[in-house]
């Protein structure tokens, strides 16, 4: 009896009180304490026909970056458990009260940046406990992961893929993989502690974090950026049938150097998202209200401009933009 209990339960994909027996998919809420308030989290978990990896893939830990979140909802909707090898598991808004709220880089139940707190922590505040749970839940469920971003509701950026080196070769070589196979041209290494692709990578999850779309527009274009990297991705895992998804020409850039404001004002940048930009260079000032400049923002390094701030609302330390180098 026991043995046919086992034998069940690894056929059938969970997460929490939700399951899908294989050949199937689920949609549902899965509800939890936060705060020791009722937490909903939706999510799809789609179980394919055949054997293969486990790709999760997350979206709206940023709740305003709309083209991820778009993307994500897209997949869950549309993926065909019966033609799918192996697991998917889509969570399309992780932090809920965020996407209400149209919220900026923070959950307003703690004022936290949810991807500076991951793993989480079960007796933290209420990102953290959000972060927790999604963790144990369904990122350690992974043989592969996915977190979907792009430019907030003051954000423009060109598209790019975030990857991490943990130290592990093996993680970090399946991460790289991943990001090419991706197919989006900008590959940036980074480091962001608590961030969700980083936490993976250091559990041993080979993991990358892909951004297009901003400023809170959705554009087909690029959703499609994430959706078309998603079905790259299950084609090269074979998860989905399909040719090996053809090469793309990256550039990788091992530096992703943020610029912040020292002050509260008024930002003007001097160039634009894709500019290619020299050490040295005015990238654009922070000005008072009379006009005088309380701060220029000099480029680090030879570089990309990959994202920049575009509100004219600065206050101090917010970010203002980043080149890749
Ligand atoms: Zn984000």
């Amino acid at each position: 009896m026991e043995d046919i209990e086992q034998h069940m339960s690894k056929d059938v994909l969970s997460v929490g009180t939700l399951s899908a027996p294989q050949g199937q998919k689920r949609y549902g809420v899965n509800e939890f304490l936060v705060d020791r308030q009722p937490y909903r989290l939706p999510m799809w978990l789609i179980n394919g026909v055949g054997e293969g990896p486990t790709l999760v893939v997350t979206a709206g830990v940023h709740a305003a970056e709309y083209a991820s979140i778009a993307a994500a909802l897209e997949l869950g909707r549309s993926l065909d458990p019966g033609s799918l090898s192996g697991r998917v598991i889509v969570l399309p808004i992780v932090d809920m009260p965020a996407f209400g709220a149209r919220s900026i880089y923070i959950c307003p139940l703690d004022g936290k940046n949810p991807n500076r707190v991951f793993p989480g922590n079960a007796h933290g505040s209420a990102s953290e406990q959000i972060a927790d749970w999604v963790f144990r839940n369904v990122i350690s469920q992974a043989t592969y992961y996915v977190d979907l971003h792009g430019g907030d509701l003051i954000e423009a950026l060109v598209p790019f893929t975030i990857f991490f080196r943990s130290g592990n070769k093996h993680v970090d070589e399946a991460s790289l993989e991943m990001a090419r196979v991706f197919g989006i041209h900008f590959l940036v290494c980074s480091e962001t502690p608590g961030s969700t692709f980083c936490a993976a990578s250091v559990a041993g999850i080979p993991s990358i974090l892909a951004e297009a779309g901003g400023q809170g527009i959705w554009t087909a274009e690029d959703v499609r950026c994430h959706t078309d990297g998603l079905n790259r991705l299950m084609r090269h895992l074979k998860m989905i049938p399909g040719n090996a998804p053809e090469a793309t020409t990256c550039t990788l850039l091992e530096r992703f150097l943020w610029l912040r404001s020292e002050h509260e004002g008024f930002w003007y940048p001097a160039i634009a998202v894709n500019d290619r930009v020299k050490a040295g260079q005015n990238l654009g000032c922070i000005k008072d209200c009379e006009g005088h400049v309380l701060q220029t923002a000099i480029s680090p390094a030879d570089g990309i401009v990959l994202f920049i701030v575009s509100s004219l609302a600065i206050n101090r330390s917010d970010p203002l933009l980043a080149v890749g180098a």
